[in-house]
């Protein structure tokens, strides 16, 4: 059987190989579509046609509801609604079922190109310069979906299917909540193991840090008996920042966590809005910020929120107007915890083995400063998953880009995972 595998294997790299200008073709058809987070459904049912008509395989196309999962560990609340959005499943039912199962899975959200017009060109309209593909979305991660896509069509195309059951799902809302795979999850699609394929540049992922979003809201104003004081609430931004960062500080000079000790500042705070103002010559009594803290491994979304509401309502009492009128905080959007995986597992060795054989060289691993749905397969349904895609840069930037031949690369890394993780056999021999 190994020569035979090894035989396959070949044949399979050279399909990637030959079908290559299509898989970009694919990719940048997809690209075009601006599939901001809570308007995937039509970049969806382009996907889902793909599913049907080149890979033949069984899809379920069905909407995202927030009852059925909002009491669920990992919901994150929202406030929004989801009648744009899908989820979809295509499923290969092998002969040997859930023996060695695999879920490839991929979000088709992307965040907004804003400011669209700093790119070098239309963000929505990808193209290529020196081995790269730009555009929003190209990489993060629509290159990743492009990869399982293709690997599973050389497979077809070469009259071979996974012997396991093998699913590919593509999920909505990554970006602000990862609620689309909690609910495709939930909805029972699971398997023995998954793959993300995250543009991370070939590096199987191990580790990841966790991630809340918050908003402030402060004003300025107070009435008193003789009328009312107030002062200026932009000016005031400054105060609740810099106590922010100063927060985040004394947290990041604490980690000892191994998977994240060596990083210089795991836990990152951003700062992503900022509301306030309206005339040029009043003085603005009112203003909200809205951003973004990073959650390490044993640490709880909870406890991020409770020291945040601390911070606020007692460090700042040393302020002259936040003791008078403390600002307020609420939790919206991501509630994601960290997830650190066992890189053990025999799903890394089934992909370090297939890395190796593609790129001879063994695969190193990476911890990742930002979440992926792959916690919500690791903490809260016991499945193995790495993230292991793509390299790429400027992620949620101007001139996002994935590198063309590390794709490629995956593509076959991925070929290989399923000869060697579901097993394969012809497509003629099927009892069916
Ligand atoms: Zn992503």
């Amino acid at each position: 059987m190994t020569e035979i595998k090894q035989d396959v294997q070949a044949q399979l790299h050279d399909m990637v190989d030959a079908d290559w200008e299509e898989q970009v073709e694919f990719l940048k058809e997809i690209t075009r579509f601006p599939s901001l987070s809570g308007q995937e459904a039509d970049v969806h049912r382009h996907i889902a046609s793909f599913l049907e008509k080149e890979l033949h395989l069984q899809v379920d196309t069905f909407g995202l509801d927030i009852d059925k999962i909002k009491n669920l560990p990992g919901y994150s609340p929202v406030e929004w609604t989801y009648e744009n959005s899908s989820i979809v499943v295509g499923k290969h039912e092998g002969s040997e079922g859930e023996a060695n199962s695999l879920i490839f899975q991929g979000h088709t959200d992307v965040v907004s190109p804003e400011p669209s017009h700093l790119w070098k060109q239309d963000p929505y309209d990808p193209w290529e310069e020196n081995g790269r593909l730009y555009g929003r979305g190209a990489a993060d991660m629509k290159a990743g979906l492009t990869a399982f896509l293709f690997a599973y069509r050389a497979l077809y195309k070469a009259g071979w299917q996974p012997k396991s059951n093998l699913m590919m799902q593509f999920v909505p809302d990554e970006e602000r909540t990862g609620n689309g795979a909690l609910a495709a999850l939930h909805e029972g699609y699971t398997a023995k193991a998954a793959l993300i394929p995250e543009p991370f540049g070939m590096f199987p992922a191990n580790a990841q840090v966790g991630s809340l979003w918050f908003r402030v809201k402060w004003d300025t104003i107070k009435r008193t008996e003789d009328g009312h004081v107030q002062t200026n609430a932009i000016e005031k931004s400054q105060v609740i920042i810099s106590r922010l960062h100063a927060f985040v500080d004394r947290l990041n000079k604490n980690v000892t966590h191994p998977a994240f000790a060596e990083m210089r500042e795991p836990i990152e705070l951003n700062i992503g809005k900022i509301q306030s103002g309206d005339f040029e010559s009043n003085e603005p009594v009112t203003a909200k910020m809205e951003g973004r803290i990073g959650v390490l491994p044993g640490e709880t979304v909870k406890e991020r929120q409770q020291q945040m509401q601390q911070l606020l309502a007692e460090e700042l009492q040393d302020d002259e107007w936040f003791r008078l009128q403390p600002p307020e905080i609420e939790f919206y959007g991501f509630h994601a915890e960290a997830t650190v995986s066992d890189d053990e597992a025999p799903i890394f060795q089934a992909l370090d083995t297939a890395h190796e054989t593609v790129v001879g060289e063994a695969a190193q691993r990476r911890s990742l400063p930002s979440t992926t749905d792959a916690r919500f397969f690791q903490l809260y349904y016991d499945i193995d998953t790495v993230c292991y895609g793509p390299t790429g840069g400027c992620f949620h930037e101007i001139d996002e880009w994935v590198d063309l031949e590390s794709l490629k690369q995956v593509t076959k890394v991925y070929t290989n995972m399923i000869i060697s993780w579901c097993g394969i056999e012809p497509i003629n021999n099927d009892p069916s």
